[in-house]
């Protein structure tokens, strides 16, 4: 950014939260995650998108995810989350915004995710329109404590910052 560059920023929080239940895959950042449990929701329960999602939406100071995508709607059942990405994506640039980063927490007590983040960074950055340097993708356990440290839910944070230049 340039010095006296006019520049508008807006940021926004994400949060999401899914039981952790046998039967369903676990799909994390659009990566299929090899593991016996997945996470229980409507869509494919991707919680890393899902709160990508909300803080983009946040950022916008509109509604959630469930107002924009609800649960009772026949068409988002077991739908990608990453085409519902797409769909905010393609809102926040007509709007003239654009992503300057973007950083998640994701909180899941096993299995380790570290060698699949590349992966989620080459499925969302080009979606986000940003490259990897842009996105922070880290992956924390529950210590063993709680529901989610007992391998019963997973969780997920994300900030993102908006910007319209001109
Ligand atoms: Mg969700």
């Amino acid at each position: 950014m340039k010095t006296g560059e006019a520049v508008k920023i807006k940021v926004g929080l994400g949060y999401d939260h899914h039981r952790l239940v046998q039967g369903r895959a676990l799909v994390i950042g659009g990566i299929k995650i090899p593991f016996g449990l997945g996470a229980l929701a409507h869509s494919d329960g991707d919680v890393l998108v899902h709160a990508l999602i909300d803080a983009l939406l946040g950022a916008k100071g509109e509604g959630d995810i469930g107002q924009r995508f609800p649960d009772s709607d026949p068409a988002y059942k077991d739908i990608s989350s990453l085409e519902l990405l797409r769909g905010v994506m393609n809102e926040i640039k007509e709007s003239g915004l654009s992503v300057v980063n973007a950083d998640a927490v994701i909180v899941l007590e096993r299995p380790k995710l570290a060698s699949f983040i590349s992966g989620m960074k080459t499925n969302l950055c080009p979606i986000l329109g940003i490259k990897p340097d842009q996105l922070g993708i880290k992956a924390k356990t529950g210590e063993g404590g709680g529901q989610t440290g007992q391998n019963l839910t997973i969780a997920c944070w994300a900030v993102v910052l908006l910007g319209r230049f001109s």
